[in-house]
């Protein structure tokens, strides 16, 4: 009987939670587990979601949630009783009847032709079914019985399919009876002599099943070829157990057994729900098909959505049948279509071979991790390019040199396209002054906005560039191998290679590449990964950089922002391995790292790919930048001195060391007006200029003055207001040519004050984009606020240390 089912009053024992990963888990974890007594509150014909009491306490759930449990009631109690008491039913016994009866546990056999499934089958059930080296041998199921502690098992041999798709009558077969029969546990039976293939077959098990179990069978072979294979640490990575067998003699079979009533327990913390993660383009579309989905209530629920969206993109005439009775079918169809049009169109290649290629290169990056092919067969497997990208020595240069012509590709060549926007900005910003009267709106529209939304304008090339690359290298696998190669280093810092794509984007933006981080599975590594990403040093920051090491480090600029990299680096290792030891703990959950095939990207998809991020920043631009902007301008701004602003003309540029400050970026030109004038007669400061002498003292250790905290404060909605900042406040020093010879003119800093701002600009708490992406994606405020104060502190200190550090060998 299904819970859904149960009267007002009934109690009932839980026998079973049916569904797939996410689903399952959930409604598990709100106490719905085999054994429980429930007993609905509240189930009126129409009511939904209803009410249970369970485990003394009520919870709601949807009456197609309620359906997915399957309950023992006192009736079923009675039958049973009837049948073994003849007819003598004793009361209140439900308990012992459950006891008894629930623990049949019903078994199919799933798998490649020929990896032994009847072999297992007889040995299992003590039958004689025909054994046969050839496929097509089992046409049918059959069903064997038998019984092992306590527990009386039916098992089912399917015939053999290679996969779940609707090709063959074979695999209709297979997937029907998951469905009809919904057996309690899957057992996977995989040829470990041939075990790149089998695995095929579990990665689509894998979406479908929530009780699997691999059955790594034949492996007296994969012993015998020499080859070595880390089943434990593989099972972990793919969430399912996985046992070594020899079916042929009965080797193994009570660890399986074992594993079975374990797994229908409950009680293996080996299985876990995992995706297999496509490429960026499938991703998207799966994604958009199955959020639709799931705003469905007439979804099947006996598979996830994703799996259904998975399908649909496949064409998979039968389960278009099914979903035919959803209302929204026509349009999942319809969506769909598009889809798998848009993939064929961006990847080149239709989407069954996209999806399926994807699938391989799941496996064969949770083999590369756990799998020592025997010798003679170890160079078919690699492809030439892995042998090259992941080579022991070859690797890491071939990495770093990507690196670095990324880098100077983002520098050099942006530098054009910035000089371009640099100059419609500031003609912009001209035009504006010239038509409008003068007053407030003027100062606001001209410095304000368009100062202020212009100077991170100007950087979109760079980031376009630095975007071109990272999709360049995301869409043709070449960022899967570089994780790979990182793996080893990543583990000693407590995180994993998958971290390491993230890390490499928060060169470009931090807010995208924290969204990135959803494809780490562990909570853990995935929230140590989004917390260390802002001392990644984004491209805001660089400009004021430039400035700085340009100004202070004539001669070794270069090196002087390497170090600083170098040093954001360091920091985040330091931090994750801090994190790791006092805030997280050991995590040990390990995942596949996939190793997509690769492919020459389409200038579509990388046209698309870098659109897609680049929408971020342009939003990022509309949104906090524009609020900011005005902000600042009006704490520049107010309270308003007598005197009008008009010493600085907006087409001022202010030449800086090689990168320009747009014209419009004198958005604080009343505010320097202000204190230019207001220092010398006593008059009124603006807000601004009260905040960073209020956080002067904080600031004073370190050797900065006032302006150098006006310009952090400034900086802190987006991190390239710190360099325009710079170059309003010091635009008033009569002496030195540009921001540089003015900062070295002014006398404000010292060397060693120049690297204690360098690196607390470096370091200090994340512009608000990143902070609402942190606390967006780990799911709480609590740790954005985490990284406001936890960054700020560390920035201090360390400029502190690097200040003395400076002054020491200065
Ligand atoms: P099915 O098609 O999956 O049902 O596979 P069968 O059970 O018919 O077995 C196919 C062949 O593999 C037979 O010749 C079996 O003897 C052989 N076989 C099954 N299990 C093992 C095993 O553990 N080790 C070895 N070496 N051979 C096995
Ligand atoms: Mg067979």
């Amino acid at each position: 009987m299904r819970l859904s089912e149960l009267k007002n009053g009934q109690s009932a024992i839980i026998m079973k939670v049916n569904g797939y990963g996410g689903f399952r888990k959930r409604i598990m974890e709100m106490g719905f587990v085999r054994g429980k007594t429930v007993t609905p509150v509240l189930n009126a014909p129409l009511n939904d979601p209803i009410k249970y009491d369970i485990m003394g306490y009520e919870v709601s759930l949807r009456k197609s949630e309620a359906a997915m449990i399957e309950v023992f009631t006192e009736d079923d109690a009675a039958m049973a009783a009837n049948s073994m008491n003849n007819g003598v039913t004793e009361e209140n016994d439900m308990e012992k009847a459950y006891l008894k009866n629930g623990r049949n546990i019903s078994i199919a056999l799933v798998g490649n032709p020929n990896c032994g499934k009847t072999s297992l089958f007889n040995h299992l059930s003590g039958g004689h079914e025909h054994v046969g080296n050839y496929s097509g041998v089992t046409v049918e199921s059959k069903n064997g019985s038998f019984k092992y502690k306590g527990y009386r098992f039916t098992v089912t041999d399917l015939p053999g399919t290679y996969a779940l798709s609707a090709y063959s009558p074979e695999e209709l077969y297979v997937r029907k009876h998951i469905i009809e029969k919904d057996p309690d546990v899957i057992i996977n039976v995989v040829a470990a002599s041939n075990i790149e293939r089998n695995l095929y077959l579990t990665t689509e098990l894998i979406d479908i099943s929530h009780s699997l179990i691999i059955a790594l069978n034949m492996y007296d072979e994969l012993e015998a070829s020499g080859a070595k294979l880390d089943y434990d640490q593989l099972g972990k990575m793919l969430g399912v157990p996985a046992i070594p067998i020899v079916a042929k003699n009965g080797k193994g079979l009570k660890e399986l057994l074992d594993t079975v009533i374990n797994v229908y327990e409950g009680k293996d913390d080996r299985v876990r729900h995992i995706h297999i993660n496509h490429s960026s383009v499938i991703e998207q579309e799966i994604k958009n098909i199955s959020s639709e989905m799931k705003a469905s209530d007439d979804l099947p629920k006996y598979f996830p959505p994703r799996y259904w969206a998975i399908k649909l993109l496949e064409h998979d005439k039968e389960v278009s049948k099914l979903l035919s009775q959803c209302k929204n079918h026509e349009k999942w169809e319809i969506m769909a279509d598009k889809a798998s049009k848009n993939v064929e169109r961006l990847l080149n290649e239709d989407i069954e071979t996209a999806l399926t290629d994807e699938k391989y290169g799941f496996i064969s990056g949770a083999l590369q991790e756990t799998y020592v092919p025997a010798k003679q067969t170890a160079n078919k497997k690699n492809s030439l390019i892995d042998r090259i990208v992941t080579h022991k020595w070859l690797g890491f240069p071939i990495f770093l040199l990507l690196m670095w012509l990324m880098f100077w590709a983002t520098f050099n060549i942006g530098a054009y396209p910035q000089a371009w926007i640099e100059a419609g900005v500031a003609w912009l910003g001209d035009r504006l002054s010239g038509i409008m009267s003068d007053g407030m709106l003027k100062d606001l529209l001209v410095d304000g906005i368009i100062g202020g939304v212009g100077s991170v304008l100007v950087f979109l090339p760079q980031i376009l560039i630095l975007y071109l690359f990272i999709s360049l290298m995301e869409d043709s696998g070449y960022m899967a191998r570089a994780a790979f190669i990182m793996d080893k280093l990543m583990h000693k810092m407590g995180l994993h290679g998958k971290s390491f794509i993230p890390l490499i984007m928060g060169f470009g933006c931090n807010v995208p590449a924290i969204m990135a981080t959803r494809t780490i599975e562990s909570r853990s590594s995935r929230l140590i990964t989004i917390l260390i990403n802002p001392f990644m040093s984004c491209s805001a920051r660089l400009p004021v950089f430039i400035v700085l090491a340009g100004t202070f480090f004539p001669k070794q600029a270069g090196t002087a922002l390497f170090l600083l990299y170098l040093l954001g680096a360091a920091v985040a290792v330091l931090t994750a391995k801090l994190l790791r030891r006092f805030v997280f703990g050991k995590d040990e959950t390990p995942f596949v790292m996939e190793l997509p095939p690769y492919r020459i990207p389409t200038a579509m998809a990388t046209l698309r790919h870098m659109w897609d991020r680049s929408e971020q920043y342009l939003k990022k631009i509309g949104g906090v930048i524009l609020i900011a902007s005005i902000a600042v301008w009006f704490l520049s701004y107010f309270p308003r001195h007598d005197v009008p602003a008009t010493m600085e003309t907006p087409e001022t540029v202010v030449e800086t060391a090689g990168i320009a400050v747009a014209a419009g970026t004198d958005d604080r030109a009343p505010s320097s007006a202000a204190t230019a004038d207001g220092q010398e007669n006593g008059e009124q400061y603006s807000y601004l200029d009260m905040l960073g002498r209020g956080i002067e003292p904080v600031l004073r250790p370190l050797g900065l003055n006032w302006k150098a905290g006006v310009a952090l404060v400034a900086g802190i909605p987006a991190k390239e207001v710190v360099a325009s900042t710079l170059g309003v406040l010091y635009n008033s020093e009569e002496e030195g040519a540009g921001l540089s010879g003015k900062l070295a003119a002014s006398g404000d800093f010292t060397l060693p004050s120049a690297v204690a701002f360098m690196i607390f600009i470096l370091l200090y708490c994340p512009c608000i984009a990143t902070v609402s992406a942190i606390a967006h994606e780990a799911g709480s405020w609590k740790w954005g606020a985490f990284s406001v104060i936890y960054n700020t502190v560390v920035a201090w200190i360390t400029a502190f240390i690097g200040m003395a550090a400076t002054s020491l060998i200065v």
